[in-house]
C-alpha cells in the first residue's frame, strides 16, 4: 500500500490512513493507527505472557516454530498475494525474499536456538581458575520491542520475530504504515500455529505508533529503518538506558576486478541493483569497474537491462515490479535527475514506465556518474545501476570507502584469495566475493552495518544472544570458613599480595601460569 494518506474521523482518537496500491493506485483499505494506549496495553500482555513463554523448553518453543512454518508453507500463496498487493513487488521477489528467507529462520533458529544459549563453562584464567568456576547462563531479556519497514514486510517482522521468541522473550512488533497488513500476517501465522495468547503481537500503525512502542517500557527494541528513525530511537532508548539493534540504510559498492568472470558479473549488477525494485538494504548502488573490463561489462550490463520485463501481470513472469511507496519514488527520480544534469549518460530506462498506470520506474543503466552525484552519495533504493570507470582496484576500494553507508558489498574475481583480501579492506558490514546481496540470507552469517548504516548485529547465534542477557555466574568449588579476600585487612595480607604480584607478572613461571 504505497500511497497513504490522513482521513479526519468524528470521534475517533486514533489516526487513520487511506491506504493504495502501487500496482494501480486504487484503493485498498484503510489502517487505524495504534494509539498509546493501545501501545501500553500490548506491551502489558506481552510482559504478562513473558514468564510462561520463558518457563517453556527449547524443545517446547520449537515446536511452536516448526508449526508455525507448517502454516506458513499452507499460506504461501496468501501471504505472496497480500504482499504483493501492498508493495507491488514481483511475485518472485516475494516468494524469495519473503516466503522462503522466512521459512528458512523458523526452521534454522528452531533447530539452533538451544545451541547457541546452552549454559557455557568458561575456563577461569591463572590460579583463580584452582577456586572458581564460571558458568554463562543466557537469560531472555523480556519483552522486545520490533520495528520494521516496508521494503520486506513479512520477512523483517518474522525473522527478528522467531529469533527474539526462542530466546524465550515475548515480542510487540510494529510494521510499516506503507504495507501494515503484510506484517499482520506475521501474528496470524503464530496465532494460527498456537502461539499462547500475548507472545507475539502486532501493531498496526504509524511512526507516531512506533514512537510510543519505545517508550512504553520494553526491554529493547530492535529496530531496521532509516538513518533517521534510527537516531530517533537510539536517542529514546539511550534516555531509557534500554539496549537497541539499528538495521539502517546503505550504499552497497560492487568492484568488479579486471580478470572478473563478466558474464556473472554484469547478470549480479543487475540482480543486485534491481531485486525487489531496488528496495534491498543490501542492494548494490555504486558500481566501480577497472578501465581494463569497464565497456565490456557496460556492453553486458545494458544488453541484460533491455530484457527485464516489468509488468502488472503479477505472474511469476516478470522480473521488476512497481516503486513500493510514492515517496521513494520521488527520490529515486531527483537522484538520477541531479546526475543527468551533472553528466551522466542514461543507456537504459531512466523514466517511470509509461505503460502502466502504477508507480513503476524502468530499470535503469547509468554510466559516467561519480561521487560529486547524489545517485553515489544518498540511498536511492531504486532499480538503478549506476556504474563507474576506475584506473584498478585501489581507486575503486577508495571511492568505495568513501561512504557515510556501510552496510554490504560485493567483489567479482576469478581468484577468490584475492577477492578475499580486496573484501577484507572494504569498510562494511559484510562482503560477497562473486556473489551479491547474500548476507541477510545466511543466518550463520552476523548481520550490521557500519558508520551510518547501525548498530549491533542480528542473525545466527550473535543475533539470539542479543536478545538476551549474558550472566556469569561465579561459583566457589571448595568453600572452606576463610575468605582469601575478606576481612580483616592486615599488613602480613598485603606483603602477601605483594609477593604474589610479583610472582605472577615477573618471573617465567608465573607469566605461564596467570
Ligand atoms: P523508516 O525509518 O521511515 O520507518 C521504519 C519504521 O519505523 C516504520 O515502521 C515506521 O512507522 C517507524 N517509525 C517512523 N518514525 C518513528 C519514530 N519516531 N519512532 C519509532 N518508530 C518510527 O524507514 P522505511 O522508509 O520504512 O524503510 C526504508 C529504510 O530501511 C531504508 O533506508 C533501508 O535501507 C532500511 N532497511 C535496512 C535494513 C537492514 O537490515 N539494515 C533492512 C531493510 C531496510
Amino acid at each position: 500500500m504505497s500511497i497513504y494518506t490522513p482521513i479526519a474521523k468524528d470521534g475517533e482518537t486514533r489516526r487513520v490512513l487511506a491506504l493504495r496500491s502501487p500496482i494501480d493506485l486504487e484503493p485498498i483499505g484503510e489502517l487505524v493507527c495504534a494509539n498509546r494506549e493501545d501501545v501500553q496495553a500490548a506491551v502489558a500482555r506481552a510482559r504478562a505472557a513473558q514468564p510462561g513463554w520463558a518457563a517453556k523448553s527449547f524443545a517446547e518453543r520449537a515446536e511452536y516454530m516448526n508449526r508455525a512454518l507448517k502454516v506458513l508453507l499452507a499460506r504461501q500463496d496468501e501471504i505472496v498475494d497480500t504482499v504483493v498487493r501492498e508493495t507491488g513487488k514481483a511475485r518472485s521477489d516475494a516468494m524469495s525474499m519473503e516466503i522462503f528467507a522466512a521459512a528458512d529462520s523458523l526452521c534454522y533458529y528452531a533447530k539452533n536456538a538451544q545451541k547457541f544459549l546452552r549454559t557455557r563453562k568458561e575456563r577461569v584464567h591463572g590460579l583463580m581458575g584452582i577456586a572458581k568456576q564460571l558458568r554463562i547462563v543466557y537469560r531472555p531479556l523480556g519483552v522486545i520491542g520490533i520495528i520494521t519497514p516496508w521494503n520486506g514486510p513479512f520477512v523483517l517482522g518474522m525473522n527478528p520475530s522467531v529469533q527474539a521468541l526462542m530466546a524465550g522473550n515475548t515480542v510487540v512488533l510494529k510494521g510499516s504504515e506503507v504495507t501494515p497488513y503484510s506484517t499482520k500476517l506475521v501474528e496470524e501465522i503464530f496465532r494460527e500455529a498456537g502461539l499462547p495468547p500475548g507472545v507475539l503481537q502486532v501493531l498496526m500503525g504509524d511512526g507516531q505508533t512506533g514512537a510510543h512502542l519505545t517508550e512504553a517500557g520494553v526491554d529493547k527494541i530492535s529496530f531496521t529503518g532509516s538513518v533517521r528513525t534510527g537516531r530517533l530511537i537510539a536517542e529514546t532508548c539511550g534516555r531509557q538506558l534500554i539496549p537497541c539493534t539499528l538495521e539502517l540504510g546503505g550504499k552497497d559498492a560492487m568492484i568488479v576486478c579486471e580478470d572478473a568472470d563478466l558474464d556473472r558479473a554484469a547478470a549480479g549488477a543487475i540482480v543486485g541493483s534491481c531485486m525487489n525494485t531496488g528496495h534491498y538494504c543490501c542492494g548494490t548502488e555504486r558500481i566501480y569497474v577497472v578501465e581494463k573490463v569497464y565497456d565490456a561489462f557496460l556492453a553486458k550490463v545494458i544488453e541484460g537491462a533491455r530484457k527485464l520485463r516489468q509488468g502488472n501481470a503479477l505472474g511469476f513472469e516478470e522480473d521488476v515490479g512497481a516503486v513500493f511507496w510514492d515517496k521513494q519514488l520521488e527520490i529515486i527520480e531527483q537522484h538520477v535527475e541531479d546526475a543527468v544534469a551533472k553528466g551522466a549518460t542514461i543507456h537504459v530506462g531512466g523514466r517511470r514506465n509509461p505503460e502502466l498506470k502504477g508507480l513503476y520506474y524502468e530499470p535503469t543503466v547509468m554510466s559516467g556518474v561519480n561521487h560529486d552525484m547524489q545517485i553515489m552519495r544518498d540511498e536511492t533504493f531504486g532499480p538503478v545501476l549506476c556504474i563507474q570507470k576506475v584506473r584498478d582496484v585501489e581507486e575503486a576500494l577508495l571511492l568505495a570507502n568513501d561512504s557515510p553507508y556501510g552496510l554490504n558489498g560485493n567483489v567479482w574475481t576469478r581468484d577468490k584469495e584475492k577477492g578475499f583480501a580486496i573484501a577484507a579492506r572494504i569498510d562494511t558490514g559484510s562482503v560477497s566475493v562473486n556473489d551479491m546481496a547474500m548476507s541477510y540470507g545466511v543466518p550463520a552469517a552476523p548481520f550490521g552495518g557500519r558508520k551510518e548504516s547501525g548498530i549491533g548485529q542480528v542473525n545466527g547465534e550473535t543475533g539470539v544472544r542479543g536478545y538476551c542477557h549474558a550472566m556469569p555466574i561465579l561459583i566457589d568449588r571448595f568453600g572452606g570458613k576463610e575468605l582469601p579476600s575478606g576481612y580483616p585487612y592486615t599488613q602480613k595480607k598485603a606483603e602477601g599480595m605483594k609477593k604474589l604480584m610479583n610472582f605472577l607478572w615477573n618471573t617465567p613461571v608465573g607469566r605461564w601460569l596467570s
